[in-house]
């Protein structure tokens, strides 16, 4: 386990070309060694053929106690769920923290959903992630490091198929972690690696406004999901207790100018929660909210969590079709793989809870 040196995984394409020719490499050897970690998604860099300067330099360089490393994250876990569409696993990495990494497979494409923190600072109420509290921000390495976990695994059970898509739906607010997490996804996205097209990757946040703003700015080329839970403040603010610091009004504002500075849809994510959030007034309020904004809503039926009473919604169709009379894109979430304890934290939660039962 690696616990000095610098992490390969999270280098630009354009640090690991400095760093080489530091050491005296070429230009085309960037390209080489990028290739080899990121497209070919090898761990151990003995084992790649690589240019003999390459192979040198990588020998000397990259490995326990060396100047660099590649993270590594143990597979402390795997759920499969019983469609065999969802494979959840769990990933421990170098200090012991533990992170979920979920690959779904949908109609033959694949998808893999990441994490960005070891918990969460936004303690929203029905979030196994939320209710664990906040750990620590992840590194761009620990984030790129899930996408090569789960390449890797594709990569010996559908050959022939590639990782589609990317979202930041795992344990964590991204855009929390903004730094860490952009150039995460500048690297996945390079297409002499792992080749993750720009528009296939979605990021999704509770609603952090001052960075709502910067990925517009910044002219981010990914898709923006917003969380939105709720229709009124109080609503809102009953779920998500961010909505304390950027509120609704504030937030849909943001949505407003992202929507209009960069052209894009926004999705929406909403969780139906019995008699919180699902009624059709709420759904029409919803509707008048997100006028001219270019959305798309997600619903999500509730996962029990064990800090949270609340209950799934039975209104989902209702609510639905509030949303389309009023024009607007309104599809449910796969409630894919709830039978291996789907949603944000709810296995490593699941994890906890046994050892707690079993030192008990
Ligand atoms: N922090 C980000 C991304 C991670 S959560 C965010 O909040 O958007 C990804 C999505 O899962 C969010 O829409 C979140 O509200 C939802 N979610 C979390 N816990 C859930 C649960 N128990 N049941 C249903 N949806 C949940
Ligand atoms: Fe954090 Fe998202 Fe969970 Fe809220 S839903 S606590 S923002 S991970």
């Amino acid at each position: 386990m690696n616990r000095c040196g610098y992490s390969l995984l999270g280098l630009s394409f354009g640090e690991l070309g400095n760093l080489l020719s530091a050491d005296g490499l070429y230009r085309h050897h960037t390209k080489e060694l990028w290739g080899a970690i990121h497209r070919k998604a090898i761990q151990d860099l003995s084992t790649a053929t690589l240019a003999p300067p390459l192979t040198r330099w990588a020998a000397a360089n990259v490995g326990e106690g060396k100047r660099y490393f590649i993270d590594l994250p143990e597979q402390a876990e795997e759920i499969n769920s019983s469609d065999g569409l969802t494979r959840k696993y769990l990933l421990k990495l170098t200090d012991g923290q533990v992170i979920e990494t979920v690959l779904m497979e949908y109609k033959g494409r694949f998808t893999a959903c990441v994490s960005s923190q070891a918990g969460c600072a936004m303690g929203c109420v029905f979030c196994a992630t939320g209710q664990m509290g906040f750990v620590r921000h992840l590194t761009a390495g620990e984030i790129v490091a899930q996408v090569l976990h789960v390449r890797r695994i594709l990569a010996t059970s559908h050959p022939h198929r590639r990782l589609r898509n990317l979202v930041l739906m795992g344990m964590g607010e991204p855009l929390h972690n903004y730094d860490a997490v952009m150039k995460a996804m500048d690297i996945v996205s390079h297409t002499g690696g792992s080749s993750v097209g720009p528009s296939h990757i979605s990021i999704s946040t509770v609603g952090y406004v001052p960075n709502i703003l910067r990925m517009a700015e910044e002219k981010r080329p990914y898709r923006l999901a917003v969380s939105l839970h709720g229709s009124t403040e109080a609503e809102r603010s009953a779920l998500v207790p961010a909505s304390k610091k950027w509120d609704l009004e504030t937030l849909i504002a943001a949505c407003r100018t992202y929507s209009q500075s960069t052209g894009r849809r926004i999705f929406f994510e909403w969780t139906l929660i019995a008699g919180k959030n699902d009624s059709v007034e709420t759904a029409g309020r919803l509707a008048k909210l997100l006028e001219g904004i270019q959305s798309h809503v997600n619903l999500i039926p509730l996962n029990p969590t064990a800090g949270y009473d609340g209950q799934g919604s039975d209104s989902g169709r209702a609510f639905q079709e509030t949303l389309r009379a009023a024009g607007i894109p309104c599809t449910f979430r796969q409630r894919r793989g709830i039978d291996v304890a789907a949603g944000c934290g709810m296995l490593k939660a699941d994890r906890l809870r046994k050892t707690l039962a079993k030192d008990g």
